[in-house]
């Protein structure tokens, strides 16, 4: 890691995290020179295929083949793009690359999870999560090294440093786990019109077949990388998720979250936590800034959001804190006064070392689902994966140096103070 004690936190008024230093139109500077593709648009890539020389119908093609092996092969090479000129293949092998995040180390937990702790070129840490279910896969991925937010229960709030992390660095986790688990198409190598069925797809028995923007980080606080990345993971002729497989987690960063809808168009969900203010200013401090009246609005105007495809509210459950019968009632009274298409996702705390709070007791929980259920929204509690290898909701946290209660408390400050 880098020096990331001696970082500040930035911003007075929206923290402003970090952009990725040398960053120019998106890439990211190297020692040798070369241009890593990973994460450009293709018209980016076919922009700079024409400034190293081709002609722009040359360009425009190529961009195309190579964006196809990029992200529907998952090639890495150029000498294995077949269907490009054997004589092309060495010129760009002399000017781009196609890179990966480095993986540090990964873990495998005893119920399948799996945990990667990645690293970007300029040695900054973040981690990905991969949750396998009998009917699909789900891979968490971050957005940001650290988050400049403080959510009082969550282990990544306390990062001291936060960096964005570039669209190339986010859409790598994706490619990664595809890589590990073994993903790509394993069909004829011969180029743009070769289709696989789902069959011709393979990992151990399952696939990765959704993804939740819930790592380390606030997506909506780096939007534009966020949105590229996510387009290409859309993009029909590379990765092809649907956007009905993909979740953006916000904690509610109110003002972006029109554009979410309109500009990404995937699922969301609303890091809700408690239904008053005092709660919610405590727990989740962005709440001070941007309240629950203006969130339950923003939510009620999220394009997209309809009864097939509903908002998720996520709140954790916190012994004493938000867990009341009262608690319960009043979250259903706010999701219908707003109208809201919502299921509410009851997530049991995970705890972590100098944590302020406890989980609540199961009994609680599970009145408290029945409360919601009742009323007639969907209220599951997600089970904790992955708790032991620290996979679990909350608990990235990279360079655990262990803080003490005092300097957790101060850093809280700090951040919000920040926030303004
Ligand atoms: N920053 C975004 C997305 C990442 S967090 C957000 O806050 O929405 C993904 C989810 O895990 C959020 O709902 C977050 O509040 C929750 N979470 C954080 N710490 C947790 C913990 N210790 N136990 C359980 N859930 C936690
Ligand atoms: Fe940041 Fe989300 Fe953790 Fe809050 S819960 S500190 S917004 S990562």
């Amino acid at each position: 890691m880098t020096q990331t004690d001696l970082m500040p936190i930035p911003g007075a008024f929206d923290p402003v995290p970090t952009t990725r230093p040398g960053l120019v139109d998106g890439v990211t500077p190297r020692a040798d020179g070369k241009i890593d593709l990973l994460g450009l648009p293709r018209p980016r890539i076919g922009e700079l295929f024409a400034g190293a020389g081709l002609d722009t119908k040359a360009a425009k093609l190529r961009s195309r083949q190579v964006f196809h092996w990029i992200y529907h092969r998952g090639v890495t090479d150029f000498g294995a793009m077949t269907d490009i000129a054997k004589t092309m293949r060495p010129w760009l092998e002399a000017r781009f690359v196609i890179g990966r995040p480095e993986v540090v180390t990964a873990q495998h937990s005893e119920d399948g999870t799996r945990k990667w702790l990645l690293s970007t070129a300029d040695g900054h840490e973040f981690e990905m999560v991969f949750i396998p279910d009998a009917d699909r896969g789900t891979l968490c991925v971050s957005s940001q090294v650290g988050c400049t937010l403080n959510c009082r229960f969550c282990h990544t709030g306390t990062m001291r440093l936060v960096r964005n992390l570039t669209p190339g660095e986010i859409v790598g986790q994706v490619m990664l786990a595809r890589d590990a688990l073994g993903e790509w198409p394993k069909g004829a190598m011969n180029g743009l019109d070769v289709e696989e069925s789902e069959g011709d797809y393979s990992s151990d028995g399952r696939l990765l077949t959704n993804i939740v923007m819930m790592g380390m980080g606030e997506p909506l606080y780096n939007f534009d990388a966020v949105r590229d990345a996510l387009k290409i993971v859309m993009d029909g002729e590379g990765l092809a998720l649907s956007k009905r497989r993909i979740t953006l987690s916000t904690s509610g960063v109110v003002p972006m979250m029109a554009r979410a809808g309109e500009e990404i168009g995937v699922n969301l969900a609303v890091s809700l936590h408690a239904t008053n203010k005092a709660t919610r200013d405590e727990i989740v401090p962005i709440n001070r800034k941007y309240g629950l009246e203006e969130l339950l609005q923003a939510c009620a105007d999220y394009p997209g959001a309809s009864n097939a495809r509903r908002i998720t509210f996520e709140y954790v459950m916190l012994k004493d804190k938000n867990d009341s019968d009262d608690d319960a009632r009043e979250l259903v009274r706010l999701i219908k006064q707003y109208k809201l298409p919502a299921k509410v996702n009851l997530i049991p705390f995970n705890p972590w070392p100098g944590a302020a709070y406890e989980c609540s007791d199961p009994e609680r929980i599970k009145r408290f689902a029945q409360i919601v259920f009742d009323a007639g929204i969907s209220a599951p509690v997600r089970t904790p994966r992955g708790r032991d290898i620290d996979a679990a909701c909350g608990q990235l946290k990279t360079a655990a140096h262990k803080m003490s209660r005092a300097e957790l408390d101060r850093l809280a400050e700090e951040k919000q103070a920040a926030l303004g």
